[in-house]
């Protein structure tokens, strides 16, 4: 349950209103925005904060810059988009906080209009969660929303050391996230199935852990299958595999037969001779990976195999592409199974760069219940981690 106050439980007409929005949007080399998905995901809260007569007070991060100024990460770009997509003028700060700014606040703007500031990582102290810093920010506003579920799971100063200085409430797009994410580990519809892909184990350890306990089957694809392959004792010849994490998978084979869960791993692989989208490739079962070749997708029994259990489940939760997807030659098992988790009746929830990557290449996006617009924070969410950002929140 979410017990989070939201902006609609705080009177937020004609107050000043600093929202932490997650516009981390990727940009080509003219700094054209090629996907603007996370600028459109503000709008709810935007246009409730418009319609209340707010003074909107944007503050985002994006890219990695190095706690200084970096001309290409600067937010230009995330205003202008925002101001088409608003059909108002966005005025956009080049600094994060400077008196100027907060007089031009208090004294120019008017209500219902919006202004952006700077990208918050050129100053170090925003990634330090910074006591001064954080304080600065809040002086801007008198009503703090947070709807940058893309960066709830960090403690910087515009997610967690603000709070302690407003009113701290979440947005539409956080409040939404929250619930679908945590109906899945409190109140999921039975069967619950989760696929987990990507290449690596480690990544993913916590959160096997924790689902495990959780769901009803496990269906584990792509490049750290190969782990628990060989845990298995099977020969996986080249393929991609984490050694130090042998005992982590056979662990885990103990722990989904304690607790019921079928865990379900590929029947067949599509092996290539080297890691390259032209390499040589052909099929076989897991009991014949020959030596000198690596395992790249799927094959035809596993996707049938997982179809069959997507068919039955009445929740899925997926992260994590099955195969090298991005390569044609190795795009069918991810292809053939966000299909079947499109189609399914089921509650079905994706997450994570990859998958929603994979999902805008099949076009597929729109086919599911909720796609998550945080990959990292729903993956901590899902391994049972409080996060910062939403902790800090004021409870209703
Ligand atoms: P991750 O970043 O851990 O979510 O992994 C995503 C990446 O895993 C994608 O770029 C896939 O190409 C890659 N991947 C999926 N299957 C395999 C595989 N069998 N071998 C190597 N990489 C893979």
């Amino acid at each position: 349950m979410f017990n989070k106050k939201t902006i609609e439980d705080i009177n937020v007409r004609n107050k000043k209103v600093l929202v932490r929005v997650d516009y981390n949007v990727p940009l080509d080399n003219e700094l054209n925005i090629i996907d603007d998905t996370r600028i459109k995901l503000s709008l709810p809260t935007i246009n409730y904060l418009i319609e209340n007569n707010a003074k909107i007070i944007l503050m985002s991060h994006l890219g990695r810059p190095k706690g200084e100024i970096e001309n290409r990460f600067r937010l230009d770009p995330a205003a202008k988009k925002l101001s088409q997509l608003t059909g108002k003028e966005v005025k956009k700060f080049d600094r994060i906080f400077s008196q100027e700014i907060k007089e031009y606040i208090d004294n120019e703007m008017d209500y219902g209009e919006i202004v952006m500031l700077e990208n918050l990582r050129f100053d170090p102290r925003e990634k330090a969660n910074d006591i001064e810093f954080s304080k600065s920010l809040a002086s801007l506003a008198d009503i703090y929303v947070d709807d940058a579920f893309g960066a709830a799971h960090r403690a910087h100063a515009s997610v967690a050391g603000v709070t302690k200085y407003l009113p701290a409430v979440a947005g539409f797009l956080m409040k939404k996230e929250i619930e679908v994410l945590t109906s899945l580990l409190e109140s999921p519809q039975r069967p619950f199935l989760t696929i987990l892909g990507g290449s690596k184990v480690s990544d993913k350890i916590k959160v096997i852990r924790n689902l495990l306990g959780k769901v009803d089957s496990l269906i584990l694809g792509g490049g750290m299958t190969y782990t628990f392959l060989k845990a298995q004792g099977y020969e996986i010849g080249k393929s991609i595999c984490e050694d130090t994490q042998i005992d982590f998978a056979k662990e885990m084979f103990t722990l989904a037969k304690k607790n019921n869960v079928n865990l379900i791993l590929p029947v067949d692989i599509v092996v290539a001779k080297e890691f390259d989208g032209d390499a040589e490739k052909k099929l076989v079962s897991v009991q014949s990976m020959p030596v000198d070749w690596m395992g790249m997708d799927i094959g035809d029994k596993s996707i049938e195999l997982f179809k069959k259990e997507i068919s039955r489940a009445r929740t899925i939760f997926w992260n994590g592409p099955v195969g090298v997807f991005e390569w044609t030659n190795f795009t069918n098992g991810t292809k053939s199974i966000a299909n079947a988790i499109a189609e399914s009746q089921a509650v079905t929830v994706a997450g994570g760069g990859d998958t929603l990557a994979a999902l805008k290449k099949y076009n597929l996006s729109s086919k599911f219940s909720h796609v998550s617009s945080g990959g990292g924070a729903a993956m901590e969410l899902l391994e049972g981690k409080e996060l910062p950002g939403v902790v800090s929140l004021l409870i209703k």
